[in-house]
């Protein structure tokens, strides 16, 4: 039996007014398990129109510490269900149930984060040359906030958005993918739950039609995205005809830097973190191994080592590490980006085909994938595969690594394993990329802000810079001096 999802527009739950439906295959065994609302624009404009209508109404009256407490009560109910929302995401998408049990706790937790923030919305008293202008600033929110996601980590990449955006006092309109909605959907239940005020929080469903209804209105304050760098671009671009402000955390080619006095034992591990968990699907997959000659060839058989060794299986199983790609398309995609590899004359050091052994035989499985002496100007070491798919390549001195890390369009994440303390700074500096990881990779904080550099986006999201991308800035000045002004003069 499938699952029939609706969406939730103005505090209810209601089908589409097209009455298109889409199928959510679990790409485990490639069955149908349940159908989400193909939005028309007709249910766009009123999820809109109920998200200004609430923010007009109550929400914009509701306190700090009020917003703060609904936050946490959201917090507490994602976390007492967070092992069937884990349970759910895994079967939507594919990803390794140790790893959406922990997305859902670190959702919780950003939530918990941005609600310390929602009574502490300062403005600054600003002293001018004039003693006698009182001169202060307030951050109010926008309004409505459109946010867009992508299906690799629903309930990860949405916490990123809405606890900052709920926590500054907005109201929102939410659009997961296409491609995995289902724990957005459930996530409403818990919004109606903590006792939010009905049309704050919707969310419509559907594909890019509705991201597209979503962001060339003028009647949204805001769009914030999490996607390829290919929508991105066409978000910005449309955005920029109503000048709708736009956050855009997109994709990334991330460098994960080896020197030859690092320690194996943690670079290894590290390496093989950045590429193979979460089958490769993340933005900040550390999808370019940079090794130094003198350790190139014990890096290369130690990664091929112990990538053979990775158990692939159900994503359900709290046992398997890898799961299957996504979806047919992004299955499909990585093999082409595998045969672009070997004619480009990558040497396959293992994989670069499907595994289809035993329970794997139905699921869009890819065996982990290691390609050596990779030219970083090949297609595999420039564009976003997003699986497990690897390029190594050798560098001879720090120069020539930063230069090859900061070849490509993207400057999403970077890895660096090094001993050396000053290299560790010099090298930091020098990276183009949002994040620097040094002796570590893809380990993320609520407190730590996170974005992209040149095509991988602008904006940033955690910590507190990320409340800055929902508020808005209002300068007010006092006059309380008593004097008559010169009218035909700017005062100063
Ligand atoms: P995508 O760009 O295809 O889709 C993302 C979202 O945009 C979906 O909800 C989709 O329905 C919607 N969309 C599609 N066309 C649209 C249009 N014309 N107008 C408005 N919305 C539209 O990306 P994806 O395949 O879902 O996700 C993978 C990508 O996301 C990768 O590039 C990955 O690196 C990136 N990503 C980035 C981050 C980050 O934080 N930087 C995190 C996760 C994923």
């Amino acid at each position: 039996m499938t699952t029939d999802y609706q969406m939730l527009i103005g505090g209810e739950w209601r089908s589409g007014t097209s009455k298109e439906r889409l199928p959510s295959t679990n790409p485990f065994d490639r069955e149908v398990w349940a159908t989400i609302q193909q939005a028309s624009p007709e249910d766009v404009e009123q999820a809109i129109s109920t998200a200004r209508e609430a923010f007009e109404g109550e929400w914009k009256h509701t306190n700090g510490l009020e917003r703060a407490r609904l936050m946490h009560r959201l917090a507490e109910l994602l976390e007492a269900d967070a092992d069937r929302m884990a349970r759910l995401e895994t079967t939507d998408n594919g990803k390794v149930i140790r790893e959406t049990s922990n997305q859902m706790r670190f959702a919780a937790r950003n939530y918990r984060f941005f609600a310390g923030y929602a009574d502490k919305l300062y403005g600054e008293v600003i002293p001018l040359d004039n003693p006698t202008i009182f001169d202060y600033t307030a951050r109010e929110p926008l309004g409505v906030v459109a946010l867009i996601t992508a299906w690799n980590s629903p309930m990860g990449l949405l916490a990123n958005k809405l606890a900052p955006a709920l926590a500054a006092g907005n109201a929102v309109v939410v659009k997961p993918s296409e491609q995995a909605s289902a724990t957005t959907l459930e996530f409403g239940r818990f919004v109606e739950e903590a006792g939010f005020p009905a049309g704050v929080v919707n969310i419509v469903t559907g594909d890019g039609r509705v991201g597209e209804a979503l962001t060339t209105t003028p009647a949204v304050d805001k769009i914030s995205f999490t996607g390829s760098a290919q929508v991105g671009s066409i978000i910005a671009g449309n955005a920029s005809k109503n000048l709708v402000p736009v956050t855009l955390e997109l994709g990334g080619k991330s460098p994960n830097i080896v020197f030859a006095d690092a320690d194996l034992d943690q670079a290894v591990p590290g390496a093989l973190a950045g590429i193979f968990a979460s089958t490769g699907q993340t933005c900040i997959a550390g999808s370019r191994l940079l090794v130094e000659s003198p350790v190139y060839d014990e890096v290369v058989s130690l990664i091929a080592e112990r990538a053979q060794a990775i158990r692939l299986g159900n994503p359900i199983d709290p046992a398997t590490e890898m799961g299957p790609a996504a979806n047919e398309t992004q299955y499909q995609r990585i093999l082409e980006y595998i045969e672009t590899g070997i004619d480009e004359g990558a040497r396959v050091v293992t994989g670069g085909e499907p595994a289809r052994d035993g329970e794997l035989k139905n699921g869009f499985f890819i065996s982990p994938t290691v390609f050596a002496d990779v030219d970083n100007h090949s297609t595999i070491a420039q564009e976003e595969i997003f699986g497990p798919v690897l390029s190594i390549i050798p560098f001879e001195d720090e120069e020539q690594a930063i230069r090859i890390a900061n070849d490509t369009m993207y400057g999403l994440a970077s890895g660096l394993w090094t001993n050396d303390l000053s290299r560790a700074h010099r090298i930091s500096r020098q990276v183009d990329a949002g994040t620097v990881w040094v002796n570590t990779y893809r380990t993320a904080a609520a407190q730590a802000p996170f974005g992209g550099m040149k095509q991988s986006g602008y904006g940033r999201e955690r910590g507190a810079h990320a409340l800055q991308e929902y508020v808005r800035i209002k300068n007010v000045m006092i006059d309380f001096g008593a004097e008559a002004r010169d009218p035909f003069s700017i005062r100063t």
